[in-house]
C-alpha cells in the first residue's frame, strides 16, 4: 500500500484542529510542495501522527506550539530509496532525560501532576513504537525540561 505523507499529515491536523483550538494550542506544519508516495500502511501511520501530535497538544497546554515537519529527500534521492523523516516538536514543559529510554513502554507515563491529571493509558507511544518498527523506521526522542520535546521518526520510503 502506498501512502501519500503530505495529504496524511494534513487531514490528520486537519482533523485534530478542535482540539488544539480548545486546548489553545497552535499546530502549524511544514511540508514539500510535491506530493509523493512512500510505502506503508495508511491507518497506522495516521495513528502514529495522532498519537505524537495529541500528546503534544495534550502535554504543552495553553499558548504552545506543536510543529510538524517533513523532511523528504529530493525526487531524484527518492528514486534511490531514500528515507523520510517526520519530525514532531513542541514548546511545552519537557521531559526529564531519565524517563526517555522507557517513555515507549507500554504503561509508562511520566508521573508528574500533568500527567496524573490528563488521564490516558500510557499506550499511546508503545503503539507508535510498535507501528514504527513494523515499518521498519527509527524513532528518535530528544526534549530539554522546559523548552519542550521533539519525536523524529525516519521511515524508508520504499
Ligand atoms: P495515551 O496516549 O494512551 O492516552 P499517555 O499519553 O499517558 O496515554 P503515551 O502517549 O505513551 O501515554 O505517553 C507516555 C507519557 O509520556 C505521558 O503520560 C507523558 O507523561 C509523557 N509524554 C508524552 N508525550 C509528551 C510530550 N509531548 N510532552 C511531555 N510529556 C509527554
Ligand atoms: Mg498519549
Amino acid at each position: 500500500e502506498w501512502v501519500d505523507p503530505v495529504a496524511l499529515i494534513k487531514s490528520t491536523v486537519g482533523g485534530l484542529a478542535q482540539l488544539a483550538e480548545a486546548a489553545q494550542v497552535s499546530v502549524t506544519c511544514t511540508l514539500p510542495e510535491d506530493a509523493f508516495q512512500i510505502k506503508g500502511d495508511e491507518d497506522q501511520l495516521r495513528q502514529v501522527l495522532v498519537n505524537l501530535i495529541e500528546n503534544g497538544i495534550k502535554y504543552s497546554g495553553q499558548g504552545a506550539q506543536v510543529s510538524v515537519t517533513l523532511l523528504a529527500p529530493s525526487y531524484e534521492d527518492r528514486l534511490r530509496c531514500q528515507a523520510i523523516t517526520i519530525r514532531i516538536c513542541d514548546t511545552g514543559p519537557g521531559i526529564e532525560q531519565h524517563h526517555l529510554p522507557r517513555l515507549t513502554e507500554r504503561f509508562y507515563r511520566v508521573d508528574n501532576h500533568r500527567s496524573r491529571e490528563k488521564g490516558g493509558t500510557g499506550l499511546g507511544l508503545a503503539i507508535v513504537k510498535h507501528i514504527i518498527s513494523r515499518h521498519r523506521g527509527r524513532l528518535q526522542i530528544t526534549s530539554q525540561l522546559g523548552k519542550g520535546t521533539c519525536f523524529a521518526m525516519v521511515l524508508p520510503v520504499g
